[in-house]
């Protein structure tokens, strides 16, 4: 196994199965040799939970809230300026999946004059283009064909978390719950995205109750649509963690070789174009060593506001974050919601790439 080559399934999932050092040493060497990277990159962004109810119940979830709050639009055009004093560029917008079910939500935001989330949220993604320099990106969890449609309008990107390609896990205290979290419904909806050519974010979750096989399934899942699309900007490569209340709370986090083999099969599998990225805050004591294996960004970064679905990992300062990706050897570098690649009227509403030549370009 040690000096192997990766080309099948079964070397990838025998890989994650293994106990060989060697085998580690190998995929690492393997990646390096691939790899020219210098730098590391990161979105200075504010983050806007707009409503924390929501449809689904993962096993995993501290977000969402039966005393669910709805952000008043006063609340988030204040965020969303502060932010912008502070040089963010990216206002990421997340709620939970389909708020609007619930007769609640739907009775507030009739209240304030919307028939449903959506457009909420659309006026508020078009009051931050015209009265700031962030540029909007959405995860707000399954979306139709035509609301992503209209949502590209405003967005520079758009995201959605695959968790797991596993129907299995449908069955399991992770997803029984969720059924938003049907791996068919989520691979369409990236699919969509890619016909409507929205740069587009993904990622699993590693650790709750997948097997290896079901790892680099949703891998080559993501791979297939990336090579079909080349919509896929980014995978973020999320580690599940255990928090006191939720449901799974005795389950085991993944060990941060698991997580860094997985990060190693991540990048093999996928295109090398494709950033792979793990969240700072939550793998403060490991991610200089997945920098090695092959990470390449370390996503939002706020100045201002806290991570709400982890509200208990705050973020590390933007300076902290340098010194930390200079030790490794490479440097830290502000990038736009929407990687460079994408900065074009082939992916861009008029309006988004209008604006990104105004401010951000010579
Ligand atoms: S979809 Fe997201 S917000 Fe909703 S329950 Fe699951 S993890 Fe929580």
């Amino acid at each position: 196994m040690s000096s192997r080559e990766f080309k099948h399934f079964e070397d990838y999932v025998d890989f994650l199965e293994s106990r060989d050092p060697g085998a580690v040493i190998n995929a690492m060497r393997l990646v390096g040799e691939r790899e020219e990277k210098k730098y590391i990159t990161y979105s200075k962004n504010v983050f806007i939970p707009l409503c924390n109810w929501c449809r689904n119940l993962c096993g995993y979830c501290t977000f969402r809230r039966e005393d669910y709050r709805l952000m008043k639009e006063r609340e988030v055009k204040e965020i969303l300026l502060k932010g912008d004093r502070y040089g963010c560029k990216e206002a990421l917008f997340t709620f939970g999946e389909r708020v609007d079910e619930n007769p609640k939500v739907r009775e507030e935001l009739k209240k304030m004059g919307y028939e449903g989330i959506l457009e909420y949220l659309y006026h508020l993604e078009d009051w931050c283009l015209n009265n700031t320099n962030l540029l909007p990106h959405t995860n707000c969890g399954l979306l139709e064909y035509q609301e992503l449609k209209m949502l590209k309008e405003v967005n520079a990107s758009m995201g959605i978390m695959l968790e797991n390609s596993s129907e299995r896990l449908m069955e399991t205290v992770a997803h029984r719950n969720s059924p938003g979290k049907d791996p068919k419904k989520r691979l369409e909806m990236i699919e969509n995205a890619g016909k409507l050519k929205i740069p587009f974010t993904t990622g699993i979750l590693v650790g709750i109750g997948e097997s290896s096989e079901e790892i680099v399934k949703s891998l080559m899942d993501i791979r297939k649509l990336s090579e079909e699309y080349g919509h896929i900007q980014e995978v973020i490569i999320q580690n599940f963690r255990s928090k006191r209340g939720i449901p799974m709370e005795n389950f085991k986090e993944p060990s941060p070789l698991r997580m860094l083999k997985v990060i190693l099969v991540a990048k093999m599998i996928l295109p090398p174009e494709v950033s792979i990225q793990v969240p700072p805050n939550l793998n403060r004591e490991t991610g200089q060593l997945f920098l090695l294996a092959g990470v390449d960004d370390w996503g939002g970064i706020s100045p201002i506001t806290k991570d709400y679905v982890n509200p208990e990992a705050p973020w590390p300062e933007i300076e902290t974050l340098r010194e930390y990706t200079e030790e490794a050897g490479y440097r830290l570098k502000e990038r736009l919601p929407v990687y460079e690649r994408y900065i074009s009227s082939e992916w861009l509403s008029e309006r988004i790439l209008k604006k990104i030549y105004s401010l951000y370009r010579e």
